[in-house]
């Protein structure tokens, strides 16, 4: 297999001496286990954190280990017979041409049924992400003004469109006049530019009567936006702080810890982190139902960015922290 080690860990954006792509022999598979093929590799924000040492909810990649990551995968050997050979799966291969995984891992993906992409991001996790966060922590009611950043992507785009789905006015924010003038396509009733001089004023326009979700994906100077804006009784789902992930130190400036927390105090405000995994169990089969349905009607669409060649990987993901990608980014490795 050829595949990217984690050779050392990255300060600030991680560089081709801290991911190494290197070629290794995989094990034979056992029983239990499944030899794979990787056609598609997901990139996502997380594996930043994986790449650090720093205390997070999950273990980081370890020095030589193999990058972590979904794939959609064909198997080609399965001893205990659980897949057969051609079956197209979905599993954690990781960074690398081939994989071997245990069988447990491993979800058979329908091709007819969807594009096995999709399983990745709008009908995977992210989509999954941007459900659980909205519906259980933002709670939008008919009427409210639900913000989300990073809104092309597949959590941020989601998020608009099934808090439109629940009849509330969606605006999305996202870097560039392209991403903006997409978003208008997709049905935001307000889209706003942060990369624009004007972005504060922009936000404020497109937010007339305040903001009462805000699903928080960016943080940094969107957040310094948006929070003032907060009504009375508003919810801050905190899914991720992406503008953060390379930073190797905190921001220059007063400490705001006190006025933040006055503000937390005075309008009642709901500030809730999550991971998605929380409601993995309890929400997949609702998400999976409804999901599928909203991308039936029409109700959802999704975009994928799809990258050509596992030569291009890390470029990939260094692009995905600061807006390189336009849509659900996935690398395609092999037919
Ligand atoms: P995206 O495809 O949306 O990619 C990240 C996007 O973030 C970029 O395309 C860019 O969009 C935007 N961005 C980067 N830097 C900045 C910045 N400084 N200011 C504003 N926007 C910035 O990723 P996902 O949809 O996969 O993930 C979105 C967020 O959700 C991430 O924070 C991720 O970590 C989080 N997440 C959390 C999960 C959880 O369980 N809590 C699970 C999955 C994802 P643009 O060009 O528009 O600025």
């Amino acid at each position: 297999t050829t595949r990217v080690v984690l050779a050392q860990r990255p300060h600030g954006e991680p560089t081709d001496s801290d991911l190494v792509v290197e070629q290794a022999t995989l094990p034979d598979p056992q029983p239990g286990q499944a030899l794979l093929q990787t056609l598609y590799l997901s990139l996502d924000p997380y594996m930043r954190g994986r790449m650090s040492d720093a205390k997070s909810y999950a273990p980081p990649v370890e020095i030589g280990g193999t990058m972590v990551g979904a794939t959609v995968s064909r198997v080609i050997d399965c001893p205990a017979g659980e897949f057969a050979p051609g079956d197209i799966v979905l599993g954690y291969g990781g960074w690398q041409t081939y994989s071997v995984e245990p069988t447990s891992y491993l979800r058979r993906l329908d091709p007819e049924q969807a594009p096995v992409t999709t399983a990745l991001g709008v009908l995977g996790m992210p989509g999954m992400t941007a459900y659980a966060g909205l519906l259980e922590i933002g709670r939008p009611q008919a009427g409210e003004t639900v913000v989300v950043a990073a809104a092309t992507g597949p959590v941020g785009s989601a998020v608009g469109q099934i808090a439109r789905a629940k009849g509330a006015r969606a605006v999305g924010i996202a870097g560039g006049p392209e991403k903006v003038a997409y978003l208008r396509e997709l049905g935001f009733d307000a889209a706003v530019d942060h990369r624009a001089p004007d972005f504060v004023e922009q936000l404020a326009a497109a937010t007339p009567d305040g903001i009462d979700v805000y699903f928080e994906n960016v943080g940094g100077a969107v957040f310094d936006a948006v929070f003032p804006r907060m009504n009375t009784f508003g919810r801050i789902p905190v899914c991720g702080l992406v503008s953060g992930y390379n930073a190797t130190e905190l921001p220059d400036g007063p400490d705001r810890v006190g006025w933040l927390m006055s503000q937390v105090l005075r309008k009642s405000l709901t500030v809730r982190g999550f991971i998605q995994s929380e409601f993995a169990d309890r929400l997949a089969d609702d998400f999976q139902q409804d999901m599928s349905g909203w991308i039936a009607d029409g109700t959802v669409k999704y975009r994928e960015d799809i990258v050509d060649g596992f030569d291009n990987v890390r470029d990939a993901f260094r692009g995905l922290l600061k807006g390189g990608n336009f849509g659900k980014l996935v690398v395609k490795i092999a037919d």
